[in-house]
């Protein structure tokens, strides 16, 4: 039986760790690794970040968070009304960003992109984006099993998640990454993201706090 979760939370700062750790809670019926628990809680922190940062410069607006669960993989979508992207493409490059000089680095995406299986961004000026990540647990059903990693994909995702904790999203060994049982849905309404996985390169480093 799919199992799934919304969340809806003004795009205040104190809420990104809110649901960077609802999520993570969510997930760990899926028998996530410590690590791959870790990605996921990146990646959300990531882009709620961006929701909180870029989408409501002004004023908050509405954080919307959909997770679903089954086969050993989480969708997880996070929506916002806000600001929009007028260049997706751009937006996806590493070190890419409008808010030069304000503490951005114009990683987020691009950690996103390293840390989940699938990534896709969408987006519309003046109406808002929605991110969609996948992310598939190696302890999940045979055949949702991920492929298997290269040398190079594994020494480069090691250098990102080096980064991501230099980011400050905190150290894997202080999760608990226990749980039982996945899902039993292979697509869950979270999800529709297109299903060619997206790799990138380009590790760097910088603080932040979101792991803890
Ligand atoms: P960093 O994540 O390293 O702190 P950043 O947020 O600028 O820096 P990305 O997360 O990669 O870098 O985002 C790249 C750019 O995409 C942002 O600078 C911003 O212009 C745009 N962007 C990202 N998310 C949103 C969003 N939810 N709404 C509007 N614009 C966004
Ligand atoms: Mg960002």
């Amino acid at each position: 039986m799919n199992n799934r979760m919304t969340l809806e939370l003004p795009s205040l700062s104190e809420n990104g760790p809110f649901a960077r750790d609802a999520v993570a809670a969510f997930c760990a019926r899926l028998d996530p690794t410590l690590d791959e628990l870790s990605d996921v809680k990146t990646a959300v922190s990531e882009a709620v970040t961006n929701c909180i940062v870029h989408a409501y410069p002004n004023a908050p607006g509405t954080v919307r968070i959909e997770c679903a669960a089954g086969r050993g993989a989480l969708h997880i979508r996070v929506i916002d009304y806000g600001r929009g992207i007028a260049d997706v493409a751009r937006a996806l490059e590493p070190f890419y960003t409008t808010l030069e000089g304000e503490e951005r680095s114009g990683m987020g995406f691009t950690i996103m992109q390293a840390f989940m299986t699938n990534f896709s961004v969408h987006s519309e000026e003046g109406k808002g984006t929605t991110v969609c990540m996948r992310k598939v647990f190696a302890r999940g059903p045979a055949q949702e099993a991920p492929a298997a990693e290269s040398e190079a994909g594994g020494s480069k995702r090691a250098s990102m998640r080096q980064e991501a904790e230099s980011r400050g999203h905190g150290s894997p060994a202080a999760e608990s990454g226990a749980g039982s049982g996945a899902g039993d849905e292979k697509d869950a309404g979270a999800a529709g993201e297109p299903s060619s996985p997206t790799q990138t390169d380009a590790p760097r480093a910088r603080a932040a706090d979101a792991r803890r």
